[in-house]
C-alpha cells in the first residue's frame, strides 16, 4: 500500500517556511544593499547635476550680460572715433546715438557725448530721467565735468568701465566711457553708454521659473526677477544668501532664498574683470530641484521592494513545493509507522536528491519494520499459542492426577481404618506416610493449575482503589493474624488500574508470608506506597527474620523454599504466584532485607493509565 498523507495547514507560518525566507532574505540582502547603495549613489549624482544647473543658469545670465558689456564697449570705442562726435556735430551725434539706440535693444538705456569741457554734445535719449542727467556749474551752465567717468577719461584718455550702481531714481545703471581724441592726441570728447541690467532680466525669464536676482558687493541688491519678490536698493548683506553669494565668483549653496524659505541657489559674477562687478544669482525651490534624484530614489526603492517581495514569493513557493511539502508527507508518514502502521510507504520524496535519499531510506526502515512485526507476531502467536498448550496440559495432568491420587488417599484411608488391627506401629506409620504424601500432592497439583491459569483466567484491568484488595486480603487472614497478634499498619494508597482479585491474592501471600516468617516478636507489617518514575511502588514490610540477599531472587522461583522453613507448612510457591500477577500488570516484584532485619517486599503497579488486559 503507497501512503500519502496531505499536508497540513495550520499556520501560514511555518517553522521551515520562516527559516526558508529568512535564508532567502539574507541571501538576496547583499543584492539589495548594493542596489540601494547603487541607487543612493545615482541620487547624489542627480542633486550634482540639479546643483551645477543652477551654477550654469547664473552663467547663462552672466554670459549674457557681459556679451551684452562687450558689445557696448565696443559701441561706445566705435562711436568715439565718428567724425559726428570729433567735429562736434550735436544734431548728427544725437541722431546717429538715437538709431543706435533703438537698435541695440534693452540694456543700452543711453549713449552721451561731451564736449572736452564737459558740456553735452548730444544724447539718445534727451529725457532719461538720472541715467545722465547733467549737474549744474557754477555758472548756471549744464555740466558733465563733475562726472567721475568724464575725469577719469580726460585724464588718463582711456576708456573707462564704471561698475553698477543704483541712480538716484533706484534704477541699477553702469557707465561705458570712452574718449574721442583729436590728432594732437588731446582730448576732443567723450562718449559715454549707460548700461542697464534689463537685458538680463528679460533673457531671465525665457531661460528660469525661478527666482534670479543680481548684488552688488556691498550686499545691495541691484535687481530682483520677479519683482515682487523683493525690492531693488534693499540691504541683504547679513543674510546668509548675500554672504554665500559675496564670498566666492562662482558656485552653489542650499540657503534661504530672498522670499526666506530654503532655496537652491547657483550664482556666478557679472563681469569678472571688472572691479566691483555685481554678482547675479538663481534661485530654484529644493523640491523642484531635486525632484529628479526624489524620483529616481523612490523609483529605486519601488524596484527593490518588487524585486525583492518577486524573491521571497519565489523562495515561498519553491520552498513549499521542494522542501515543506514533502516533509510534512515524510512526518505524517512517520507519525503513521509510531502508530504501528508499518504498511505505510512513501512514494516519491520530492525532486531534491537528499529528500528523496531520506524517502527510500524511510521505505527501507518501514519494510524492516513490517518484516520484524510479523516476525514478531508470528513468535507472540506460537508463544500464546504454546501457553495454551503448556495451560492445557497442565490442566489435564493435574484433573487427570487428581482422580489417581483421590484414590490412594481414600483406599490408605480405608486401610487405616478397617485393617488397622492386622497392621503394626511401623505398618500403620507407613500409611499415615501415604496419606500425607498423597495430601501434598493434591494441594500441589491445585497450586500448579492456579498458578497456570493467572494469565488467562484473570479479570480485565479496570480503576481500583489499592485500600480494596488490601481490606480483603486482610479480611482472608482475619484469624491468623489474630492468632499471632500481628499489627497491620498502612499509608495512603493510591488508586491503579489492575486486576483488583489478583492483588487482593498478591496481598494475602505477602501478609500471610510476614505471619508466617514472623520472629520472636509479635509481626508488625506496614503497608505503603510512594511514586517513583510515572509507577507507583508498594511496599510490604515486616519485623521478621529476614532473608540473607543470596536468596534474594531465589525466592521468587517456582518450589524454591529456604532450609530452615522446612518445620513450616509451604509448597514454595506463594512468591512466584507474586512474581507472575505484577508482571501480569505489567511491574516487578524484588525484596530488600538483611538477615535479622526484617524484609521488606517491593511491587510497582504502572499508573492508572496503565496496560490494558
Ligand atoms: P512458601 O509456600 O514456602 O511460603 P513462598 O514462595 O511464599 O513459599 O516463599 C519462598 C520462601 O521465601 C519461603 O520459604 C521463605 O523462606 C522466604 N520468605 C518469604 N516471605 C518471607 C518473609 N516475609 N520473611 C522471611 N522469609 C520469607
Amino acid at each position: 500500500m503507497v501512503y500519502r498523507v496531505t499536508a497540513s495547514r495550520q499556520t501560514p507560518f511555518h517553522n521551515l517556511r520562516a527559516t526558508l525566507m529568512g535564508l532567502v532574505l539574507l541571501a538576496i540582502l547583499p543584492a539589495l544593499g548594493l542596489a540601494l547603495y547603487h541607487g543612493l549613489a545615482l541620487r547624489a549624482q542627480a542633486r550634482n547635476e540639479a546643483q551645477a544647473e543652477a551654477v550654469k543658469r547664473a552663467r547663462n545670465l552672466a554670459a549674457v550680460q557681459k556679451e551684452h558689456y562687450e558689445a557696448v564697449r565696443r559701441l561706445v570705442e566705435t562711436l568715439a572715433a565718428t567724425t559726428v562726435v570729433r567735429v562736434i556735430d550735436p544734431k548728427g551725434c544725437s541722431l546717429l546715438f538715437s538709431q543706435l539706440k533703438a537698435q541695440s535693444g534693452e540694456g543700452l538705456a543711453n549713449i552721451l557725448a561731451v564736449s572736452a569741457n564737459g558740456e553735452a554734445i548730444g544724447q539718445a535719449v534727451p529725457e532719461a530721467g538720472d541715467l545722465f542727467a547733467p549737474e549744474t556749474s557754477p555758472l548756471g551752465v549744464p555740466t558733465y565735468a563733475g562726472r567721475s567717468w568724464f575725469t577719469t577719461v580726460s585724464q588718463t584718455k582711456a576708456c573707462v568701465s564704471e561698475p553698477f550702481a543704483l541712480t538716484p531714481d533706484g534704477r541699477p545703471a553702469m557707465t561705458v566711457a570712452c574718449p574721442a581724441l583729436g590728432w594732437d592726441g588731446q582730448v576732443k570728447a567723450v562718449v559715454a553708454a549707460s548700461m542697464t541690467l534689463d537685458g538680463l532680466l528679460q533673457s531671465a525669464d525665457a531661460a528660469t521659473d525661478g527666482v534670479v536676482g543680481v548684488l552688488a558687493p556691498d550686499g545691495v541688491l541691484l535687481a530682483a526677477h520677479p519683482a515682487e519678490v523683493a525690492a531693488v536698493g534693499t540691504q541683504v548683506a547679513g543674510s546668509s544668501l548675500a554672504r554665500t553669494v559675496l564670498a566666492s565668483p562662482s558656485g552653489n549653496a542650499e540657503v534661504p532664498g530672498l522670499g526666506g524659505s530654503p532655496k537652491l541657489v547657483g550664482f556666478d559674477r557679472l563681469l569678472p574683470g571688472l572691479s566691483g562687478s555685481p554678482t547675479v544669482f538663481v534661485e530654484i525651490p529644493l523640491e523642484e530641484a531635486y525632484a529628479p534624484a526624489r524620483k529616481l530614489l523612490v523609483e529605486q526603492t519601488l524596484w527593490l521592494a518588487l524585486v525583492g517581495l518577486v524573491g521571497l514569493g519565489v523562495a515561498w513557493a519553491l520552498g513549499s513545493r521542494l522542501l515543506v511539502r514533502p516533509i510534512t508527507v515524510m512526518a505524517g508518514a512517520a507519525e503513521a509507522i509510531g502508530r504501528g502502521e508499518f504498511s505505510v510507504r512513501l512514494d516519491a520524496a520530492g525532486q531534491i536528491t537528499e529528500l528523496s535519499r531520506l524517502g527510500r531510506a524511510f521505505n527501507r526502515m518501514a519494510e524492516g519494520l513490517e518484516e520484524r512485526q510479523a516476525d514478531l507476531d508470528q513468535k507472540t502467536k506460537e508463544l500464546e499459542n504454546s501457553n495454551k498448550d503448556l495451560e492445557q496440559f497442565a490442566y489435564v495432568a493435574s484433573h487427570d492426577l487428581q482422580e489417581p491420587l483421590r484414590k490412594i488417599t481414600s483406599f490408605a484411608d480405608l486401610l487405616a481404618k478397617r485393617c488397622s488391627g492386622q497392621l503394626d506401629e511401623n505398618g500403620q506409620r507407613y500409611v499415615a506416610y501415604m496419606v500425607d504424601g498423597a495430601r501434598r500432592m493434591s494441594q500441589l497439583i491445585t497450586h500448579l493449575l492456579d498458578f497456570s491459569r493467572i494469565g488467562s483466567r484473570g479479570k480485565a484491568f479496570v480503576p481500583a482503589d489499592l485500600n480494596e484488595p488490601l481490606d480483603a486480603a486482610l479480611e482472608n487472614l482475619e484469624l491468623s493474624l489474630q492468632e499471632h497478634q500481628a499489627v497491620v499498619s498502612r499509608g495512603a494508597l493510591p488508586m491503579v488500574t489492575a486486576d483488583a482479585a489478583q492483588l487482593c491474592q498478591l496481598f494475602q501471600n505477602l501478609i500471610g508470608n510476614a505471619v508466617k516468617y514472623r520472629g520472636q516478636a509479635a509481626p508488625a507489617i506496614a503497608v505503603t506506597a510512594e511514586r517513583r518514575d510515572k509507577a507507583w511502588v508498594v511496599a510490604v514490610a515486616d519485623n521478621g527474620p529476614g532473608i540473607a540477599p543470596q536468596h534474594h531472587e531465589r525466592i521468587f522461583r517456582m518450589f524454591q523454599r529456604l532450609q530452615a522453613d522446612q518445620d513450616r507448612r509451604g509448597a514454595g510457591i506463594g512468591l512466584a504466584f507474586c512474581k507472575r500477577i505484577v508482571e501480569r500488570h505489567g511491574g516487578r516484584i524484588w525484596v530488600e532485607s538483611e538477615e535479622g532485619q526484617g524484609s521488606t517486599f517491593f511491587f510497582t503497579l504502572p499508573d492508572a493509565e496503565g496496560p490494558s488486559a
